[in-house]
């Protein structure tokens, strides 16, 4: 290391030496570098519904342009607090419970700031969304992963093994990330092993924090269910969820935590120092947006469903191996039938070669070999997009 390298290193925190930049994020990059098409960060590349537009609008126009209040606009608050009852049937009091966040992942790292202690342990199933390994480092616990294991048939679910997620909890467990619907893989988290994690949250007194952020992309019949309404859980359970992919506005940075009112206290003073608020004039349109009608959800789960199965079957065509989601706006895929050596060349070849962006499957897991031969197609986009992106891959080649 020259002396110069080795003087700008002294002036880093350790934490941040380890982490590499978000994946997600460089594949957007490398999509408009190539002119490729991307199918990598997911954001839906159509309009967000018209109403909730001219509500910002009109917010901005009512000059509702200075700080709301820290924790959140009260009527947006409760306008959260009245989906949480009627959807999951928990009663939810908006003055000690919910705190609005900048997005759904400042209410995650607010949330584990505002409850880890140096020493402790998060649970994390993996593959994963790939900013839970480092939120978790930058609040001092430490990640423990535990797999999910790909379905043998394209059809099938993910699953993870009892046995396995028994032995990552200890005394040292502070809590356990469930995302349900799950991102990359589409798994929507049953009932039944909602009710394992419980009881093991319990057994151990650790808390789940679950990010809940694509609860109603649906498909094939699932139900989405919030840890929060487990007999049992609403005591240690921080539901965290957001405006971007329910009303597709990623760019709005409107989320929120639900959460016991001592652990609130916390994360509202975490989120207080990090950012003071969310943006104001977006809160007000949160409110209509969360007064849509229920016709809204169900349509909006449909169009999913119709974009899924419009990628689907060109992925498969194109070679991939795809594991049907059942929830969410991704596809995860197995890239074995190309003969590349790693999912990084693999996917660089796409973007440039091909030019169609996807995300590398080592970036959702620890140990990069385990995504070795795995990509991630996002499908939140419109129908030609979607066609255009299958016409390109057309020009793949399987090996051999
Ligand atoms: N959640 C989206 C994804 O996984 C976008 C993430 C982001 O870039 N904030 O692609």
């Amino acid at each position: 290391m020259t002396e110069l390298a080795a003087q700008q290193k002294h002036f880093l925190s350790d934490k941040v030496s380890h982490f590499t930049e978000s994946v997600i994020r460089e594949m957007t990059r490398q999509a408009m570098l190539h002119g490729a098409i991307n199918l990598a960060q997911g954001f839906p590349d159509f309009p967000a519904p018209a109403e909730i537009k001219k509500a910002a609008q009109e917010a901005i126009g009512a000059d509702v342009n200075q700080y709301a209040v820290t924790w959140g606009a009260g009527s947006l608050r409760g306008a959260i607090a009245r989906q949480m009852q009627t959807w999951q049937g928990v009663p939810v009091d908006p003055e000690k419970q919910v705190t609005v966040c900048c997005g759904s992942t400042e209410a995650m790292i607010a949330t584990l700031l505002a409850v880890c202690n140096a020493g402790d342990e998060v649970v994390i199933f993996e593959p994963y969304y790939e900013n839970y390994g480092p939120d978790s480092v930058l609040s001092g616990a430490k990640p423990r992963f535990v797999k999910l294991h790909p379905p043998a048939e394209p059809a099938g679910e993910w699953t993870f093994d009892e046995r396995e997620l028994r032995a990552a909890f200890h005394k040292h467990t502070k809590a356990i990330i469930v995302n349900t619907p799950n991102n990359p893989t589409g798994k929507v988290f049953t009932r039944a092993e909602l009710e394992l994690i419980r009881d093991l949250c319990v057994q151990f007194d650790a808390l789940a924090i679950t990010d809940e952020i694509y609860e109603h992309i649906l498909y094939d019949g699932t139900q989405h269910i919030s840890m929060a309404s487990l007999p049992g859980m609403e005591e240690r359970t921080v539901t965290i969820n957001g405006m971007s992919k329910t009303y597709s506005v990623t760019g709005w940075r409107v989320g929120w935590t639900i959460a016991p009112p001592r652990i609130t206290d916390a994360i509202r003073k975490v989120h207080d120092f990090l950012t003071v608020g969310a943006p104001a004039p977006l809160q007000e349109a949160g409110v209509s947006a969360l007064s849509l009608p229920e016709s809204y959800y169900s349509t909006l789960a449909l169009g999913y469903r119709k974009r899924r199965d419009r990628l689907i079957p060109a992925l498969e065509e194109a070679g991939f191996r795809c594991f049907r989601p059942r929830g969410a706006y991704y596809v995860m895929t197995d890239i074995r039938a190309f003969g590349f050596s790693d999912d990084l060349s693999f996917t660089r070849h796409l973007v440039s070669e091909i030019g169609v962006a996807a995300v590398p499957g080592s970036s959702f897991y620890r140990d990069p070999r385990d995504g070795a031969q795995q990509v991630r197609f996002a499908f939140c986009k419109r129908d030609e997009t979607l066609d255009q992106a299958a016409q390109r891959l057309r020009k793949l080649r399987r090996a051999g």
